[in-house]
């Protein structure tokens, strides 16, 4: 019997992923326990399946959120963050924003302390998912979101606080500007760091899984010195460290007549605004999306939309020493504990997980798997009641399901 150990990164960023290694997961609040029981037995029945025995993860529990409060009266206890962070990758469902526990957002604390600077989220059509698009098949993109600043950095003051009203004087006398003295202020610092190792961490991706483009989606015509500098950072950092596999799309038609060379990457801009026109108009042009946080989060909803909203859409936070992999909707609380809720967000990403960890064969058989359970017609409500002729199951007959269909 093999010892379960932990992944560990070398000093050139590798990783070093055991045959059995060890995963923490949260299971999260609401609907968290529902989508997570299900999300486990498919990951394990596929790793089973893909490497005959071979290959085993071994789940570590940690605690955040309601069941974290209730066992050691903290929400986010240290221990938590220190366990992932040791483990390197984990897992976790979706959590309730505690009121008045003095933590803004149990997610944004995650990402924040772990480092996680970037939120990954791929939008893929799986057929027959109703969708608003005329041809969703078209929409396959992946969207690399800032997750540590702009105006995310929490940053900001209450209209009348002692505080704003010392901001506002401050900008009058001191910068010349004048603010509504019934204004809240909030700050949006984006940085040349981060947003070169998010741009970056985009281009890597390209490159790796060879798709055509990276665009860089900024408001950089209105802001100047937080968007527009995204956008002059993004095409430096891929000059400076991609130089050989990236061209611009000024370069691609002035030096090539617009015909993409092989292997290389087109890295183009476009406005926020004309971006949203775009994926819905022209998405087959777009492949790799790198944009600041507000951009990326309205940005990621509206594609999850386009393919059949977040039930369905997987998500995943990366930093340079450990990433944790995510379902992107709530903790729907009234469902919780009823069985009855679509568990594909929390399986897809489970199936990122097992494609950061190198386990590419057992992360395409839980895509595979998934695509032909929902194709079958046997799909949780809220899909069943949009497919014409699907037959309603429950959460976790639907992950049996997926199982049976394991290739
Ligand atoms: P929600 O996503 O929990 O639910 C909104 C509605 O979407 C539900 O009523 C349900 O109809 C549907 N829905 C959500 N997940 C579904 C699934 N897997 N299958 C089928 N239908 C699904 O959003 P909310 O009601 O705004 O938030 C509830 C709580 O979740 C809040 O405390 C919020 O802060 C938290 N939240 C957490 C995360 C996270 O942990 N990543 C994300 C969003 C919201």
């Amino acid at each position: 019997m093999i010892k379960p150990s932990k992944i560990t990164i070398s000093s050139d960023g590798a990783f070093n992923v055991p045959d059995y290694p060890i995963i923490p997961f949260i299971e999260g609040d609401g609907i968290g326990p529902d989508v997570w029981r299900v999300t486990r037995r498919v990951i394990d029945a596929v790793v089973e399946r893909t490497y005959m025995g071979r290959r085993k993860i071994s789940w570590l529990e940690v605690l955040a959120g309601e069941k974290a409060y209730r066992e050691t009266g903290e929400w986010l206890p240290s221990a938590t963050l220190d366990t992932i962070k040791e483990h390197v990758i984990a897992i976790k469902g979706p959590m309730t924003t505690p009121v008045g526990g003095g933590i803004r957002s149990l997610n944004v604390a995650i990402r924040q302390r772990l480092n996680l600077y970037a939120c990954v989220r791929p939008v893929r059509y799986i057929d027959p998912v109703p969708s608003p698009m005329k041809s969703p098949e078209k929409v396959d993109m992946v969207v690399f979101r800032e997750n540590m600043e702009d105006v995310y950095a929490g940053i900001e003051w209450e209209p009348q606080s002692r505080e704003v009203k010392r901001v506002i004087s401050f900008l009058k006398d001191e910068m010349g500007v004048s603010v509504p003295e019934d204004a809240g202020i909030g700050i949006k610092p984006i940085s040349e760091k981060n947003s070169k190792q998010l741009v970056a961490a985009a281009i890597s991706y390209a490159i790796d899984n060879h798709l055509g483009s990276v665009t860089l989606m900024h408001k950089g015509n209105i802001m100047k010195y937080t968007e527009a500098a995204f956008r002059k950072w993004g095409y430096e950092v891929a000059r400076e460290k991609f130089a050989d596999k990236t061209l611009t799309e000024t370069e691609l038609f002035e030096s090539f007549n617009g015909k993409q060379p092989e292997g290389k990457v087109v890295i183009k801009d476009r406005i926020a605004d004309v971006m949203f026109q775009l994926v819905l108009l022209r998405p087959d042009e777009f492949h790799v999306i790198a944009t600041p946080n507000l951009n990326g989060d309205y940005l990621s909803d509206a594609l999850a939309a386009q393919v059949g909203g977040l039930g369905m859409a997987p998500g995943a936070n990366l930093g340079h020493d450990c990433a944790v992999f995510e379902a992107t909707h709530g903790t729907a609380p009234k469902y919780a504990g009823l069985d009855k809720v679509n568990p594909s967000s929390l399986i897809l990403s489970g199936a990122m997980m097992l494609e950061h960890m190198g386990w590419k064969e057992a992360s395409s058989a839980v895509w595979d798997a998934l695509r032909r359970t929902v194709k079958s017609g046997f799909v949780t409500y809220d899909l069943a009641r949009q497919i014409t002729g699907a037959k309603e199951v429950r959460c976790s007959e639907f992950g049996e399901r997926i199982i049976e269909n394991i290739g």
